[in-house]
């Protein structure tokens, strides 16, 4: 079965919390079994073994570019993560995380920090909205009037010629 719930897993993870991009393959993708760990593995007699194999993972996930965003999902998904390796924490120890959120964020904890990313969503996207200033206008008109319509690509010598210009024209403004 897929670690993160992936097509071919009957366990489907919460919609609102996709698992992070990673922009280079992950150990527990290309190592997948040093992430194999259940609740107990660490008694009996191969305890040395298991604390080993957890040492691997724990050392693989410190390097990885995405483990904010993966231990943020495993704390959501926990149908999906009640046995591995994720974000170099244990099943028990995402348990005590899952309570510590709970105490700092109420019980409906899942929905708080969902809703906190659908208003961080709308912020970015009105930012990217956002009409110019006044004073932002004023420099694209002017950068129109003294280098003329907008020609791309430009050679860095066009760049710098243009950039010359807009400042003489901003100076004499
Ligand atoms: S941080 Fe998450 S994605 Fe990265 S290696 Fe560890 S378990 Fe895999």
């Amino acid at each position: 079965m897929s670690r993160t719930g992936a097509a071919d897993s009957p366990m489907k993870p919460d919609p609102r919390f996709p698992f992070p991009h990673s922009p280079t393959p992950t150990r527990c993708q290309t190592n997948p079994t040093f992430f194999d760990f259940a609740r107990g593995d660490r008694t009996g007699p191969t305890r040395a073994a298991a604390e080993k194999q957890l040492e691997r993972a724990r050392q693989a996930c410190s390097g990885c570019p995405i483990v904010k965003d993966c231990l943020r999902w495993a704390l959501v998904n926990k149908p999906l993560t009640k046995v591995g390796i994720y974000a170099a924490t244990t099943p028990g120890q995402r348990t005590e995380l899952r309570k510590r959120m709970a105490e700092r964020l109420g019980p409906d904890w899942i929905d708080v920090l969902a809703a906190q990313d659908q208003a961080r969503r709308e912020r970015a996207a009105a930012a990217r909205h956002t009409p110019l200033t006044v004073s932002q206008t004023r420099i694209v008109r002017l950068d129109v009037e003294v280098n003329g319509p907008m020609r791309l690509p430009l050679s860095p010598a066009e760049q710098q010629r243009n950039l010359a210009r807009l400042m003489a024209g901003l100076k004499a403004a």
